[in-house]
């Protein structure tokens, strides 16, 4: 069963002599348990990829379908919705809430989803206990290192048992150990079902994913199974 499914998205943005292509036709399914990197250069549209997929931002042509349902034609309040259970996010600057700890960051979207706080925070603790930052449930923010808080972003992100995560360079502001740690986090919780779509330029990290994306000028250019090695992603496709 497919948690997304992009069928021949395309996204326009301005108009006239300042429109933009920013996604050209591109088709993407990533099934339960799989984990996807998308590549490619600076403006060649990962960012509003994701943001679609994402159900974040519309596109201007195509259908996102998420566990079958087809989202563009969803209400705001069901598309809402489907965002906070469905869909966990990850960020390159973690977006953490700093006058929150780690454990009231973590359970802040369940209880923003109707989840009374005791439960909220007993799912809480146990995602951090499962990404090993038992100890730090009661820091806060500022207390943590940049590996330590990314790993609580995730946590945030897989809580209440959401079935599609999407990433942004989540290991964009960390150094190699903690991205290569943040990459085999999100490699794990997909091996137990979850399905995510990870931005990034590293191609050491994006051969944590089982499939990655290249995309170029809005368009996909390529997809490899699993990466051979850096120079294979980076070679202009024909
Ligand atoms: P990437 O994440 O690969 O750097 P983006 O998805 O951010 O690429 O951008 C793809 C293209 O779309 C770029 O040319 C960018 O300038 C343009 N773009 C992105 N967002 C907007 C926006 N909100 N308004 C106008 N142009 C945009």
């Amino acid at each position: 069963m497919s948690v997304l499914e992009l069928r021949s998205i395309s996204k326009v943005y301005g108009r006239g002599a300042a429109e933009v292509q920013a996604l050209r036709d591109v088709s993407l399914t990533v099934a339960a348990g799989e984990m996807a990197a998308v590549m490619g250069p600076s403006g060649s549209g990962k960012s509003t990829f994701l943001t679609i997929a994402g159900t974040l931002e519309e596109p201007t042509s195509g259908a996102v379908l998420v566990n079958g349902k087809d989202t563009v034609r969803m209400s705001g309040g069901a598309k809402s919705r489907l965002r906070r259970r469905t869909i966990g996010y990850v960020f390159q600057d973690f977006n953490l809430l700093p006058g929150l700890t780690a454990a009231e960051n973590v359970s802040l979207p369940l209880e923003l989803d109707g989840t009374s706080m005791g439960k909220a925070h007993q799912a809480a603790l146990k995602v951090l206990e499962e990404l090993g930052l038992s100890d730090q449930a009661h820091r806060f923010p500022d207390q943590l290192s940049g590996g330590e808080r990314q790993r609580v972003a995730i946590a945030r992100a897989v809580v209440g048992e959401r079935m599609l995560l999407l990433a942004d360079e989540p290991s964009g502001a960390l150094d190699s150990a903690n991205g290569e740690a943040v990459m085999q986090l999100i490699h794990t919780y997909c091996k137990r079902g979850t399905a995510a779509i990870v931005v990034t330029h590293d191609a050491q990290l994006a051969s944590w994913a089982d499939r990655v994306v290249f995309l170029r000028d809005g368009r996909i250019v390529d997809q490899t199974a699993a990466p051979v090695g850096p120079e294979t992603l980076l070679e202009p496709s024909s």
